[in-house]
């Protein structure tokens, strides 16, 4: 189906996402809601880079638009594929493009599908409000992630707009609702997908054998390792940009020939949850203007316990530094060879 063939009364849904790789947790969602919400075409939209996401490496728009056909191509009779936000790059804002489909779709027929852990931050979207004044928003479940009991447990900046909640069904005060959907959940995420390929893990019963096939011949995940080249002088480089920034107790491991799941590790802490996020944050930058590379996937930037940089071969471990006393991950590293890295920033000369 092509959206210019919609009738004008079609019950049309959106549903954005990184889709890094597209997963089973994303099929359950698109067709659970086509199933039980009534909708006539649900359009996939894969964001160019999602603002409020660490950017990390992974296909081409091209592979991401792929990928996706071959993970939905058994349900083409109901969903499409629109690639608008992958053509205007960038970082992708949802009521862009919501506002575009809004001038041909009235209000009550269009719907925004999101899943729970979205809405727990929907009051921080550019213009949630306007969204919710020109579409109505179905959240599914995820887990890990609770529905709300009652209007106190929505997102603070959401609570003013509700007329009536009814667990399932908010109706809002912009004449839009909100309806929250249960679904069977499967605990996948792209995160995880990402990690279980990059350490030889199978995503059986996770992405579908086609989008898996190809990612494999595209070697999506694998083509980190040829840009960095040599890990061990790049572990000793993400090595000096943690020691610059002041970090404790760096250290590093070459863990060839150990039960690792990968080749080197680095190790290190900040003395607070926000120096340990700035420390990542410089290895990010340094590593992306040194190397030209994102991590595979940045994790935990949001807490700052324990913040990890995936470069394939080498993980970047950076804690809060109480909090690293808690895992002791030495301790996995000990069969492998300690780097002995020192800072090498020349001391200051006396004058
Ligand atoms: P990442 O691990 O890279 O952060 P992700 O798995 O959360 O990615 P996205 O592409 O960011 O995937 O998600 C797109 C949409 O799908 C979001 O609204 C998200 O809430 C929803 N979603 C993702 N995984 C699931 C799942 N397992 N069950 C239900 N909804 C999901």
């Amino acid at each position: 189906m092509m959206l210019t063939e919609l009738d004008p009364n079609a019950r049309v849904g959106i549903f954005g996402g990184t889709f890094n790789p597209i997963h089973a947790g994303h099929v359950n969602a698109i067709t659970s809601v086509h199933g039980r919400m009534n909708l006539d075409l649900i359009s996939v939209v894969p964001a160019a880079q999602n603002p409020r996401k660490p950017e990390t490496e992974g296909p081409t728009p091209e592979q991401k638009i792929e990928m996706l056909k071959r993970g939905l191509e058994e349900y083409s009779d109901f969903v499409v594929i629109d690639d608008r936000e992958l053509k205007r790059g960038g970082p992708s804002f949802t009521i862009d493009t919501v506002r575009e489909y809004a001038q041909t779709i009235p209000p009550e027929s269009l719907y925004l599908i999101i899943g729970l852990d979205q809405f727990e931050e929907f009051d921080k979207w550019r213009d949630y409000k306007e969204l919710l004044t020109i579409a109505n928003l179905i959240v599914v479940t995820r887990p890990n992630h609770n529905l709300p009991f009652s209007e106190e447990d929505m997102p603070e900046g959401l609570r003013s707009l509700v007329e009536a909640f009814d667990r399932q069904f908010v109706q809002l005060s912009t004449g839009r609702s909100i309806e929250f959907l249960r679904l069977q959940d499967i605990d996948v995420s792209s995160t995880d997908v990402r990690k279980r390929m990059r350490t030889g893990r199978n995503v059986d019963a996770l992405v579908s054998i086609a989008v898996e096939e190809y990612i494999r011949e595209a070697g999506i995940y694998a083509h980190i390792g040829p840009m960095i080249g040599d890990y061990e002088e790049f572990t000793r480089f993400c090595a000096q940009v943690l020691f610059e920034k002041k970090a404790i107790n760096v250290r590093a491991f070459d863990l060839q020939g150990t039960e690792a799941a990968t080749d080197f590790s680095l190790i290190a802490s900040g003395t607070s949850t926000r120096h340990a996020v700035s420390l990542a944050e410089a290895v990010q930058k340094a590593v992306k203007e040194e190397y030209n590379v994102f991590p595979l996937s940045y994790e935990g930037a949001s807490e700052g316990r324990w913040v990890l940089l995936d470069y394939g071969a080498l993980i970047v471990h950076v804690f809060y530094d109480f909090v690293r006393q808690e895992y002791r991950l030495e301790d996995l590293w000990k069969h492998g060879k300690d780097l002995q890295v020192k800072d090498q920033t020349p001391a200051p000369t006396k004058a």
